[in-house]
């Protein structure tokens, strides 16, 4: 193999492009693990290998990949210890540690807490590492929690969420969230009492039966809404904004694909949206991933207006500190 050639496999294998896991058999390993830019951080993100999720949102597949059975925190940490063998060069340089189980890690009946204490004392070891991201449904943040975590690891938390859509319609029917929104809020003010800050997931064209014209102002009014519920309880906020896909399998992808006018979202439109709300200091990041879970035709590559520029646009805005005041 060529020098280029090698460069070029290892790249796409362990760099951003690196593709997700199906099933993971082996409880000593995660799902999936990437160090990786997260807005100018430098991020190690672990989505550890543990009990399913209990919903089953219309949209996601992501249950479908876990096992139903309990893992206990001795598989969880020992998950953690080969992450940490593996990135173990760079562990000087990580700014941030992102926790996730394709679920809610604050779920005391799918991720075990003790673990989760033990891997973010663990972490005071690493004094580079300033932030940790836990990814929940918000039902399950207690401030309280929050609050002990921050004092245990001596570092700042950021619950990472799915909020999807302020179109109360679409989080009921179309996506099958079973959070209203006041469920939703109530989750702001916990996060706030424990001092912690927010990453939501924003779907782009979370409806089949959007056009691209009703697409851009739905998730701008969510992008809208979560600021200024943010603002009001000084909540510092980073917006994940995910151009939806055809997960296969899925409800959501039957209705999809039984909608003749279904498009899936152009990456051009997601662009121009996340460009505008930046330059007003809204800190956007782009989910650009399927996670493995569809073809290319069901994302917005299978759109007119894709390119791999398009696409590089984003990488590197991705990669990019926001700048204050932008
Ligand atoms: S979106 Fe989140 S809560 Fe809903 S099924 Fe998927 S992992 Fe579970």
């Amino acid at each position: 193999m060529t020098l280029d050639a090698f460069l070029s496999d290892t790249y796409r294998r362990f760099g951003p492009p690196k593709p997700m896991n199906g099933t993971v058999e082996d409880r000593d390993w995660p799902h999936f693990f990437l160090h990786r830019n997260f807005l100018g951080e430098q991020d190690l993100a672990i989505l550890f290998n543990t009990r399913r999720c209990r919903y089953q949102c219309k949209f996601c597949a992501l249950p479908f990949k876990a096992t139903k059975e309990w893992i206990g925190a001795d598989r969880v940490l020992q998950q953690f210890r080969n992450v940490v063998q593996e990135v173990r060069h760079a562990i000087g340089a990580f700014e941030r540690l992102t926790i996730a189980n394709e679920g809610s890690v604050f779920d005391d009946t799918t991720f075990p807490q003790d673990a989760l204490e033990q891997i973010v004392r663990s972490v005071r070891a690493v004094p580079n590492i300033r932030k940790l991201v836990i990814e929940s449904r918000l039902e399950f943040v207690r401030s309280g929690t929050l609050r002990r975590l921050t004092a245990e690891g001596g570092k700042r938390i950021d619950v990472l969420t799915g909020f999807e859509t302020l179109d109360a319609t679409i989080r009921d029917e179309v996506l099958g969230k079973r959070e209203p929104l006041d469920l939703f809020l109530s989750g702001l003010d916990e996060i706030a009492g424990g001092g912690a800050e927010l990453t939501a997931y924003v779907l782009f064209k979370p409806s089949p039966a959007m056009t691209d014209e009703e697409a851009r102002d739905e998730a701008e009014a969510s992008i809208d809404f979560l600021t200024d519920q943010c603002g009001r309880r000084g909540i510092p906020l980073i917006i994940r904004l995910n151009p939806m896909y055809l997960s296969r399998g899925t409800p959501w992808a039957k209705a999809a694909l039984s909608t003749p006018s279904y498009l899936p979202p152009r990456l051009s439109e997601v662009m121009a949206l996340a460009s505008a709300k930046q330059r007003d200091g809204v800190r956007i990041y782009y989910g650009l991933t399927s996670e493995g879970l569809s073809e290319a035709e069901g994302t917005y590559r299978g759109r007119e207006d894709f390119s791999s520029a398009l696409l590089k646009q984003c990488i590197v805005s991705n990669s990019q500190r926001p700048s204050l005041g932008r």
